[in-house]
């Protein structure tokens, strides 16, 4: 068990609605491309648009994509969906509504579990609904201080799947685990790129707090308006506090929305449940229902890649890698697809993870880099790592070769030629390197002879440095250990 969070007698009950946006060549419903960076207003039609007359037809892939997820997560795939418009008006909503599912949505139940902590406990989230809807535009507010703003319809009609979890999650830390987890599942899935930075998954968080220990739900605030993992954890850490001190100040919680801002790290208070909006929800009446045939239910579950967990368990037998080492390679699926390249190339599992968790991921982390196209091809790690089990290269220069690697984008091979850095293993070089040693340290050669055993280490520095670092080490201490042996008879 982990530990309850608790604050002053109280506990938070949190529920997550996150959106992802698909990524779909063309829009869910009408043939513009989805595309992120393009100039404003360039991927629209009438459809996105929301002009007279104008009608949708739906993108089979946005609705193969929401059952990739929803047979993913354990969830039932509603044969017979329905879409339905929810009416607001915005500026960046020119049809005044926005096409959804809202009582009877493509995907119901499923569970996402995850790990509280290193020890493996672990959580499990039940899902409520898994839908399909369509984007809105996007306002730009300039900061020159005019008072204008900017429309941008590009993301009108960008498919996304909106994710609503039962109240089950316990913490701030629960919920940003849940989204770790939520993200590497997208991704895995390829359907999502799940960048919260980027705005491709944003998340609103629904949390109530009661006493500790009670059953009864209390009255819940959302909040809105975060743009990392973390601003989320932060957002609920600061509304669980709010409203724990409120209750216990005699105060009682309003149902609102509210908006995270995190350079102020506080929430305020949007809108309160009096100004709620009705979106006067009916069914969509351009598009016909929703059907989805067994054939094409199977043939989507056939299609599902290996997730995480079963990939991490295939590592261990496969590899014969550690468990922490199969978590850690299959976190993300492009991780997982380097490390599996390099082992198609290359027959020791562990100097593979072990070079792929230190040395690579540094360099990837520093860069930021995105490992499916990163210049150091899994072909040239391999080939890396063949000089090194070979023993023609020791750990310490195979370093230096990856840095160079790194820097040139050179091949070890070539580098290793270039530079003469192939380990030497031969006796009698090996061998004289140790003679010219002993000779020019008469004194520690007796101290060692006499008992100070420790002096060992020293030598093997030395006929390492006589050899410039290329004998091998192993090596050199066999035979030293030989030599020394010897003189002590
Ligand atoms: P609404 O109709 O206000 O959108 P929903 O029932 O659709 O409410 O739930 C939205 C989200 O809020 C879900 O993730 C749900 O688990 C969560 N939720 C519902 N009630 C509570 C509560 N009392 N405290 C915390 N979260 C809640
Ligand atoms: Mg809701
Ligand atoms: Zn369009």
């Amino acid at each position: 068990m982990t530990e309850k969070y608790i604050i002053d007698g109280y506990e938070p009950v949190i529920g997550l609605e996150v959106h992802a946006q698909l990524t779909t060549y063309s829009k869910i419903f009408c043939g513009c491309k989805v595309e992120y960076g393009a100039p404003p207003n360039s991927l629209t039609c009438p459809v996105c648009l929301g002009l007279p007359g104008a009608l949708p037809t739906l993108n089979k892939k946005a609705v193969e994509y929401a059952m990739k997820m929803i047979l993913a997560v354990g969830g039932t795939v509603r044969l017979r969906s329905l879409f339905a418009r929810k009416n607001y008006f915005y500026p960046d909503l020119p049809k005044g509504y926005q096409i959804s599912q809202y009582d009877r949505p493509l995907g119901e139940g499923g569970i996402i579990s995850f790990k509280l902590n290193k020890n493996g406990t672990y959580k499990t989230v039940r899902l409520k609904r898994i839908h399909l809807e369509e984007d809105a535009g996007k306002l730009l507010h300039p900061e020159d201080g005019e008072n204008y703003s900017r429309v941008d319809l590009n993301r009108c009609g960008v498919p996304l799947i909106e994710i609503v979890t039962e109240p089950d999650i316990s913490s701030p830390q629960e919920a940003y685990r849940y989204l770790v987890k939520l993200k590497q599942i997208l991704q895995y899935l390829e359907i999502c790129t799940a960048d919260m930075e980027k705005g491709h998954l944003r998340c609103d968080a629904n949390v109530s707090v009661r006493p500790a220990g009670a059953e009864q739900l209390g009255i819940k605030t959302e909040v809105k308006n975060m743009n990392s993992f973390k601003g989320v954890e932060r957002a609920l850490t600061f509304e669980i506090e709010r409203q724990t001190s409120l209750l216990k100040s005699g105060g009682i919680i309003e149902q609102s929305t509210l908006l995270w801002d995190d350079k102020r790290q506080r929430a305020e208070v949007m809108r309160s449940k009096e100004e709620a909006q009705d979106y006067r929800y009916f069914p969509e009446p351009d598009l016909v229902n929703l059907v989805i045939d067994n054939d094409w239910l199977d043939r989507t579950r056939g299609s599902l890649p290996e997730l995480a967990e079963t990939r991490a368990r295939r590592f261990v037998e496969q590899y014969h890698i550690p468990e922490y080492d199969a978590g850690v390679l299959t976190e993300y699926r492009e991780l997982a697809d380097y490390y599996e390249a390099v082992m198609k190339e290359f027959d020791n599992g562990k100097v593979a993870s072990n070079w792929i968790m230190t040395e690579l991921l540094k360099v990837i982390n520093e860069e930021k880099a995105d490992i499916s196209e990163f210049r150091l091809r899994p072909m040239m790690m391999a080939e890396l790592l063949k000089y090194i089990q070979s023993g023609e290269v020791s750990g310490k220069i195979a370093k230096e070769i990856f840095a160079e690697m790194i820097i040139s984008g050179r091949s070890a091979g070539e580098i290793i030629k270039e530079k003469r850095l192939v380990q030497i293993s031969d006796d009698t070089f090996i061998g004289h390197a140790i003679d010219k040693v002993i000779a020019e340290n008469e004194d520690n050669i007796n101290k060692y002879l006499s008992g100070k055993n420790r002096l060992f280490g020293y030598f093997v520095g030395q006929v390492m440095k006589e050899t410039d670092g290329k004998a091998n080490p192993e090596m050199v201490n066999k035979l030293l250990k030989e030599k020394l042996d010897e003189l002590a008879r």
